[in-house]
């Protein structure tokens, strides 16, 4: 067993070093598990949260003496075509008209919200998903942005952060232009791989000239930051052709970059049964996949965020990671850390005074409950003080691999080693195995243990302590 110390110099080189990847400590712990986005997980979510339960939270944020910055999220579900492999909330149809009837309720539902919040809650990020929000055309997006700023605080000065997930088939120059001046300044392209016979087999045909036009064209309209999301583990792919993906993204010079764990689940999501299995890459050509994208990532510059995700380093991911202030909320990785999350549309999850809410996921069901002039909601979380205390170490060691103890003992007026004695008898295998080390008051992720950060926080995790089932998540790697 190696003896893992952390003075101040391996402190520095764990910073430098940003992740081992072990293959046999990777095997050893993967297993399923959460991704965080939220604390506790939506598997936690009850029907039990009413409509009044929501207005009560809307009411005593705005109450706060220093009222919270809003967030907005906006779900638009619908998609032209199908890619085998998504596992999101869409409606796939040709129809166009459909997005007209959506948006009428949509903005049924941002009038609805609006009332709950003061206007002095100004709103710092707002973000458009989907779905394929490019499905809108240029008349609903200049709607859709308008009715929000009827009914929300918005900044005007381009100093929020607006983003917007882009199908590169989706748009073009004009709907770029017209998506600038409705205020977005950062856009995500989906791009998960640049070779036409992987393409081909997920039913997502995008010339590479296509997604390089639009992230030019992006760019020369002032978007400020441009993100691309890839996918590994889809059929065909190898590490020689994705190798040939990471270089053209690389060219492209994207601020950010997610690349995501293909998890093929056909029971659950339909559209993969479409998928040939035996097209797909073993365990070990996937984990052979992963490694090679980090070292060429890194290597080409970018910072491992964690959880799939890679920014520059003057990226403000990167950044607020270093200086301990990164968070991570339903869209990902985030640094904004107070404020309130207002999600409107179907499926649309919310965070408001600290707790979680749904959207009905059902089309239809969305309409009738806005025709009947409700809030559209299905279910949620009202968090206990426990939930809230494991859900800042559970923040703390997925977005900055570190956990101060006694500042967090300080917060929470509590004793860390007695609240957490069961906790932290279970790390210490991970300890052994170099994922982590406790010394000084300070729990430190090491490089080999950054990968596997879910294991760790899945250890805080009370409901899963408590025996509540994991396997309906992604595995970890
Ligand atoms: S990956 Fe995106 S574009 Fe493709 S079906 Fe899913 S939501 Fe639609």
């Amino acid at each position: 067993m190696e003896n893992h110390t952390l003075t101040e110099q391996n402190h520095q080189d764990t910073m430098a070093q940003q992740i081992v990847f072990d293959v046999d400590l990777i095997k050893r712990y993967d297993r399923t598990g959460p991704r965080y986005t939220s604390y506790p997980t939506a598997a936690q979510f009850h029907p039990g949260i009413s409509e009044d339960d929501y207005r009560k939270w809307a009411q005593h944020s705005n109450e706060d003496p220093i009222p919270r910055s809003l967030s907005l999220y906006f779900h638009i579900p619908f998609c032209d075509t199908v890619c085998y492999y998504c596992a999101c909330t869409k409606v796939v149809t040709k129809n166009h008209h459909r997005a007209s009837e959506y948006l009428d309720y949509l903005c049924r539902e941002i009038a609805l919200q609006g009332q709950l919040f003061d206007s002095d809650r100004i709103v710092e990020q707002l973000h458009w998903g989907g779905g394929t929000p490019t499905f809108l055309d240029n008349d609903q997006i200049r709607k859709l942005t308008d009715v929000t700023s009827r009914h929300f605080t918005l900044r005007t000065d381009d100093s929020g952060e607006h983003s917007i997930e882009i199908d590169p088939r989706s748009v073009d120059a004009d709907k770029l232009r017209v998506l600038r001046e409705a205020g977005f300044n950062r856009i995500s392209l989906g791009v998960q791989d640049v070779n036409p016979e992987v393409q081909k087999a997920v039913n997502r045909q995008q010339s590479l000239e296509l997604t390089q036009n639009v992230t030019e064209q992006a760019r020369r309209l002032g978007f400020k930051s441009v993100n691309m999301d890839l996918m590994y583990g889809l059929p065909y792919q190898t590490v020689a052709s994705f190798d040939r993906t990471l270089d053209s993204v690389i060219d492209m010079n994207p601020d950010r970059i997610a690349v995501y764990n293909y998890a093929h689940l056909p029971e659950r999501f339909k559209p993969q049964r479409r998928i040939n299995e035996a097209t797909l890459p073993s365990a070990d050509e996937k984990l052979a996949l992963l490694q090679h994208t980090i070292e060429h990532l890194t290597g080409a510059g970018y910072v491992y965020i964690g959880m799939d995700h890679f920014a520059k380093p003057d990226d403000e991911l990167a950044i607020a990671q270093e200086n301990g202030s990164l968070h991570r909320n339903f869209q990902g990785y985030s640094t904004h850390v107070d404020c309130d999350l207002v999600s409107m549309g179907m499926s649309a999850i919310g965070h408001v005074c600290d707790n979680y809410s749904q959207n009905v996921r059902d089309l239809d069901q969305y309409y009738a409950l806005l025709d009947a002039g409700r809030l559209p909601l299905d279910r949620g979380i009202e968090l206990e003080p426990d939930d809230l205390l494991r859900r800042d170490v559970i923040n703390h060691l997925i977005c900055n691999f570190v956990l101060d103890i006694k500042a967090l003992e300080k917060k929470w007026n509590f004793n860390f080693h007695t609240h957490f004695r069961p906790e932290l008898e279970d790390l210490q295998t991970m300890q052994a195995d170099g994922l982590l080390l406790v010394e000084d008051e300070i729990l430190q992720v090491l490089p080999a243990g950054r990968l596997l950060v879910r294991n760790i926080c899945m250890v805080f995790d009370r409901y899963l302590r408590k025996g509540s089932d994991h396997s309906r998540f992604s595995r970890v790697i």
